[in-house]
């Protein structure tokens, strides 16, 4: 580095001396004495001046708005390819680790410490960070590639951004997956937005470009390695080389999209379901509400409950036992979920309602089948099946949930059943006079865990897996789809047991 590094003065907020310390030193850093802050996410030293720790001194922080910058470029979550020659040599590989920490820590901060683009915070349990991600701007005819602004992503939306590189790296359908979850895609769309991304990466591909990164440089940063453009695509051929062990073709292919991670109605150029009696006359007298017809009177586990005492009845004492346990499983998730649905003494005051609205045991069919729980709020319509799993072991890789040893078909049967009250809450939704909502529409199915612990390898593509005391968190950090209007009127619509007692052509 040019500059002389700062001076060593205990300068930073409050009574605590801040340390810029980057993660690959962390280890020497706590060795001399630095400890973290958590609420400030912050290395500092607890007795300043520590001898040793100078090296790590904070420099004066970043300014929140870069010169130049324009925050408002580039936003939400898209796959966006660097050109091949930039692969690997991107911002962090041309400042210090330090000033890069000083950047990091501006931007995650100034992004309230949330994704900018799903607004999920950090969670180490599944290894989900706030990482920076440059945004840059093209010109086609200057062969320019100009830094327009850092964006705060979680390290998902930050996989689906490089899609190339999650391709590379064999992690593309968990990319593909986060993508349709956080955008609200279809499959199809998802498709040709990859193939487009892939055409405008080949095209800036066939150039070199020259990086302009005076947004960094005007705001004090200094450029540990200025390379050359032909320094960076050695770089990013060896970069690559080493992480595929492999000289093979580099292009990221558009994949076919794996299998409805996230669920809509089905298509509207489908012949209209058979709704039996006319759901909009049905729905527009409202001599239903608070009646046998409206499940908004439905008690959590009401439907197990039901099945258990059946099962007593028919099978004798025992037999009802796991049914029970099932139903305390769902009144647990139902407490859970009330702190969301129930308005706080404030919003009483000024008559606002919740913004999320819930409706339990959701008969859905002819058959005894139902959904546990079936939430409408901000994000859209979410399904969670509870499990009730007292002390048990539970394994999720991938699709495959094993619960004391035993593999389980809890995934596929939450994706079903999101898939089937997608297409049951669009249809009537359609039928009701909400076309536009039934378009929109966007399920997301939940297996909620009361009990036990889970180990993750890998996620279930599109269905969340989610211990009861991380419940709210994950619902709340779901990004925003629908307005307080909007969820009224699908909760509406929901709560109509017809809805749900369908068959689907
Ligand atoms: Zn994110």
């Amino acid at each position: 580095m040019a500059e002389q590094p700062p001076a060593y003065r205990p300068t930073t907020s409050g009574t605590r001396v801040y340390l810029d310390v980057p993660y690959s030193e962390k280890e020497a850093a706590k060795a001399l004495g630095a400890r973290w802050d958590q609420a400030a996410k912050r290395w500092y030293d607890p007795r300043p001046p520590t001898t040793g720790l100078d090296p790590w001194a904070a420099r004066p922080p970043v300014p929140d708005l870069l010169p130049g910058e324009d925050r408002a470029f580039g936003a939400g979550l898209f796959v966006d390819m660097v050109p091949r020659w930039c692969w690997f040599t991107n911002v962090r590989s041309c400042v210090t680790p330090q000033d890069w920490e000083r950047l990091r820590h501006m931007i995650t901060r100034r992004a309230g410490q949330r994704c900018e683009a799903c607004w999920a915070g950090e969670d180490r349990t599944v290894q989900r960070w706030l990482e920076a991600h440059e945004r840059w701007a093209y010109d086609d005819r200057t062969g320019v590639q100009a830094l327009r602004r850092l964006i705060c992503l979680c390290s998902d939306c930050h996989l689906s951004t490089h899609l190339g590189l999650a391709n590379v790296t064999g992690r593309a359908d968990q990319a593909l997956a986060h993508l349709r979850a956080v955008t609200g895609m279809t499959d199809s769309e998802v498709s040709r937005h990859v193939q487009a991304a892939g055409e405008l990466w080949t095209r800036r591909s066939a150039r070199v470009w020259t990086l302009d990164l005076t947004m960094l440089t005007d705001a004090g940063v200094t450029l540990a390695r200025p390379e050359t453009a032909a320094d960076r695509a050695a770089a990013a051929e060896r970069e690559l080389r080493d992480l595929r062990g492999t000289t093979a073709r580099v292009i990221p292919a558009p994949r076919t999209p794996p299998e409805q991670p996230q669920h809509r109605p089905t298509s509207r150029t489908e012949p209209p379901n058979r709704a039996g009696p006319d759901l909009a006359a049905l729905l527009a007298d409202s001599g239903w509400l608070n009646g046998p017809d409206d499940l908004a009177r439905n008690a959590p586990g009401i439907g197990v409950s039901y099945e258990a005492a059946r099962r007593l009845h028919t099978e004798g004492v025992g037999a009802d036992h796991s049914w029970r346990v099932g139903a305390d499983g769902e009144i647990t998730v139902a407490a859970v979920l009330s702190t969301l649905t129930t308005p706080s003494r404030l919003n009483r005051l000024r008559r606002r309602s919740p913004a999320w609205k819930v409706l339990h045991s959701v008969p859905v069919g002819t058959g005894r089948g139902d959904i546990d729980h079936v939430l409408i709020g901000p994000p859209g319509v979410v399904t969670i099946n509870t499990k009730h799993h007292r002390a048990g072991r539970l394994a999720l890789d991938g699709d495959e949930l094993i619960v004391n040893g035993r593999a389980t078909d809890y995934i596929p049967t939450a994706r079903r059943e999101a898939l089937r009250a997608a297409a049951l809450l669009g249809s009537a939704l359609d039928a009701t006079g909400h076309p536009e909502l039934a378009a929109r529409l966007t399920m997301r199915p939940v297996l909620a865990i009361v009990g036990g612990r889970v180990l993750i390898t890998s996620w279930a593509p599109g269905v969340s897996v989610v211990m009861t005391r991380q419940l709210t968190h994950t619902l709340t950090s779901m990004p925003p789809a629908l307005d307080p209007h909007e969820v009224d009127a699908v909760y509406g619509v929901a709560r109509h047991r017809a809805v749900w007692a369908r068959s689907l052509p």
